[in-house]
């Protein structure tokens, strides 16, 4: 759905009741005719004191006997009018699509894409950073996270080891990959992590530097 941000480029109003359309996510199944839409989403007047949807009702219960009514609809780059039964106030009202949501999730997405392309040079670069951003990341592709765990001990930066200790991982695999290069990251710089308050302190240390607990 990332490419549906640019429907919002286009502000359709409903001809009935002046009121801006929705863009809602298009449903899998024409009702009509049983065909796709031929769009990711559709533009429809959810105004409950909309005309067309007030007066349906009667409409409906005259014509077809059921209790139903319509919302006015229109498909993206179309001024073509389409009217879409509707068995209560509620239908569709679930898949509007929210302009500041998307516009998060793309954004989410770009710096993605920037980290996965920096993630290329990023041992020849000594650059942490994509590393630590798509291992945060729980929207990332798990092929790139997995190649990011791989570049932790060569990069050869402590300044990963808090964010990535205090992130809560859904990939539990994954989190055990990023502990043993985290864990592999201390030994080769001779640092283990306090047992008593998680701070980097030298492996061969017998009392924290920063809590004083004897170890
Ligand atoms: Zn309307
Ligand atoms: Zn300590």
């Amino acid at each position: 759905m990332s490419s549906a941000l640019r429907y919002f480029d286009e502000v359709k109003s409903c001809p009935h009741c002046k009121e801006n359309l929705s863009i809602c996510e298009a449903p899998p199944i024409h009702i009509g005719d049983g065909l796709g839409w031929g769009s990711e989403v559709l533009f429809i007047c959810l105004n409950d004191s909309c005309p067309i949807f007030l007066n349906g009702w009667e409409k409906i219960e005259q014509q077809y006997g059921h209790h139903a009514s319509y919302r006015y609809m229109e498909l993206p780059d179309s001024k073509e009018k389409n009217y879409m039964m509707v068995g209560n106030s509620d239908a569709f009202k679930a898949c509007v699509i929210d302009k500041e949501a998307l516009k998060s999730q793309n954004k989410s997405y770009q710096l993605q894409k920037e980290a996965t392309e920096k993630l290329k040079t990023c041992v020849e670069d000594k650059n942490i950073a994509p590393v630590i951003h798509l291992l945060l990341a729980e929207g990332a592709s798990r092929t790139v996270r997995k190649e990011a765990v791989d570049y932790i001990v060569p990069i050869n930066d402590l300044s990963c080891i808090d964010p990535l200790r205090n992130h809560t991982f859904k990939d539990s695999a994954l989190e055990s990959a990023v502990n043993i290069s985290i864990n592999a990251l201390l030994k080769a710089n001779f640092k283990k992590e306090c047992p008593y308050c998680s701070e980097i302190i030298k492996a061969q240390a017998k009392k924290c530097l920063h809590c004083k607990e004897d170890l």
